[in-house]
C-alpha cells in the first residue's frame, strides 16, 4: 500500500501573539506556497474557531490551532513548549514544565520542545530562548530544526545582520549540531523523540539601514524547513478525519524534516524490512532474524545512515542505500540527506528514527 505525503509547517504566530497575519491571511500565503496543513502556535493563548479547512481557487489549506507555551514569570526566559491538539488553555500550567508536559498528555495533546537549543543574540540584545529543564519526561519530541532560530545565530554584527537579511540561503545550514546530538543521545538512552521542523514565522519588520524588511514574509517562510507526514490513506478532504491523520503521524513519528527551497524531497522514504513485514520511520522493529534498511532519496545528495548518533554508511552521491543489520544488532537508526549549494553542504532531509530493539 503507498504512502501519501503531506508537506506542514507545525510552528507559526498571530496577532493574537506576536506575529503579523491573522489567521485567514496565513491560509492563503500557505496555499500559495504549497503547503497541505498548518499549525497555528501562538504564546501563551490557545484560540478556539480557526480550527478547519480554507479553500481558495481550486487549492485548500488545513489549519489546526495548537499553543506555544512557557512561563511568563521566569527570569530568564526558557523552556518554550509547542502543544499540539490540546481541548483547553495551557498556559496556567506553564510555571512548572513537567505539570505542564503531563496536563497536556491527559488531555491528549501532543508535546514537543521549542528551538531546543536557542542562540543569544548580543547585537539585539536578546537571550537566548533554549530549553532549559532537561530532567522533564513524557514529551513526544523536539523541534530540531527552527529556521527562525537559526537565522538568529547567523546574526553575529551589523553586517551578519545585514547580508544573511537579505541572503538568508547563504548561511543556512541545517539543525544546530547540539541539537542533533541532544536527539541521539536520548534515542539510544532508549527514549522515542519525534523530530519536527518548523519556521516559526512572525512576519515581523526590522529596520536595516533605513530599510525596513519583513524578516522573513509567511510565504518564504512556507517554503523552506517543514515537516512531511506520511499516512496509509489520503487526505479527503473532511476537516476531522484530514487532523486526526496528521496527528497521527506526528504521535508515531512517520514524518521527516526537509529544507524544501533546495529542492523537493516528496517521494523520500526510509523503511526496514523485516520477519513480519515492512516497516517505517518512526516505528520500532525486533530484529530477531536479521532486517535490511532501505533508503531512497528522489535526487543524487550525500546520504548518512546513522546508527545510535554515529554515521554508519555514507556515500557522496546517490539515491539509494541498502544496509542489512544481522540478526539480533539493535540501533536506532535514522538518515541525513545533504545537498551541495553555493559551495557548502545543507542539510536537506533528516528523517525520524527506526528503533530497531534486538
Ligand atoms: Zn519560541
Ligand atoms: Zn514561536
Amino acid at each position: 500500500m503507498p504512502l501519501s505525503e503531506y508537506v506542514g509547517n507545525l510552528h507559526m504566530h498571530t496577532p493574537y501573539s506576536d506575529g503579523e497575519l491573522s489567521h485567514a491571511a496565513i491560509a492563503t500565503v500557505a496555499m500559495r506556497a504549497g503547503l497541505d496543513f498548518i499549525i497555528v502556535t501562538d504564546h501563551n493563548v490557545w484560540v478556539q474557531g480557526p480550527e478547519h479547512y480554507y479553500e481558495e481557487a481550486g487549492q485548500r489549506v488545513l489549519m489546526l490551532v495548537g499553543e506555544e507555551v512557557h512561563d511568563q514569570t521566569r527570569i530568564p526566559q526558557k523552556n518554550h513548549l509547542l502543544v499540539y491538539n490540546t481541548d483547553r488553555e495551557l498556559a496556567p500550567y506553564a510555571r512548572d514544565p513537567q505539570v505542564l508536559l503531563d496536563t497536556a498528555r491527559e488531555v491528549g495533546a501532543l508535546t514537543f520542545l521549542a528551538h531546543p537549543f536557542d542562540p543569544p543574540m548580543p547585537a539585539l540584545k536578546e537571550l537566548g530562548l533554549e530549553w532549559a529543564n532537561w530532567e522533564v519526561t513524557g514529551y513526544t519530541g523536539l523541534e530540531i530544526w527552527n529556521y527562525m532560530t537559526e537565522f538568529k545565530g547567523l546574526i553575529t554584527s551589523y553586517v551578519a545582520a545585514f547580508r544573511y537579511a537579505f541572503y538568508p540561503e547563504q548561511g543556512i545550514r541545517g539543525p544546530a549540531p547540539e541539537t542533533l546530538a541532544k536527539w541521539d543521545e536520548l534515542t539510544a538512552a532508549g527514549q522515542r523523540v519525534v523530530a519536527i521542523g518548523n519556521s516559526d514565522a512572525h512576519g515581523t519588520e526590522y529596520g536595516l539601514f533605513g530599510v525596513r524588511r519583513v524578516i522573513f514574509p509567511y510565504e518564504f517562510l512556507f517554503k523552506q524547513v517543514n515537516t512531511h507526514v506520511l499516512t496509509e490513506t489520503a487526505f479527503t478532504g473532511d476537516y476531522a478525519h484530514d487532523k486526526r491523520l496528521v496527528l497521527d503521524a506526528l504521535t508515531k513519528g512517520h514524518c521527516f524534516v526537509a529544507y524544501d527551497a533546495l529542492g523537493s524531497p516528496k517521494g523520500f522514504r526510509f523503511s526496514v524490512n523485516h520477519d513480519r513485514g515492512v516497516a517505517i520511520m518512526g516505528d520500532e522493529v525486533f530484529n530477531k532474524s536479521g532486517i535490511t534498511l532501505q533508503i531512497a532519496v528522489p535526487a543524487r545528495a550525500r546520504l548518512r545512515l546513522i546508527q545510535n548518533g554515529k554515521v554508519i554508511v555514507e556515500h557522496a552521491d546517490q539515491t539509494h542505500i541498502t544496509h542489512i543489520a544481522q540478526a539480533g544488532e539493535a540501533g536506532v537508526f535514522r538518515v541525513e540527506a545533504h545537498l551541495m549549494f553555493k559551495g557548502q553542504w545543507r542539510g536537506w532531509i533528516y528523517s525520524n528514527p527506526i528503533y530497531v530493539r534486538g
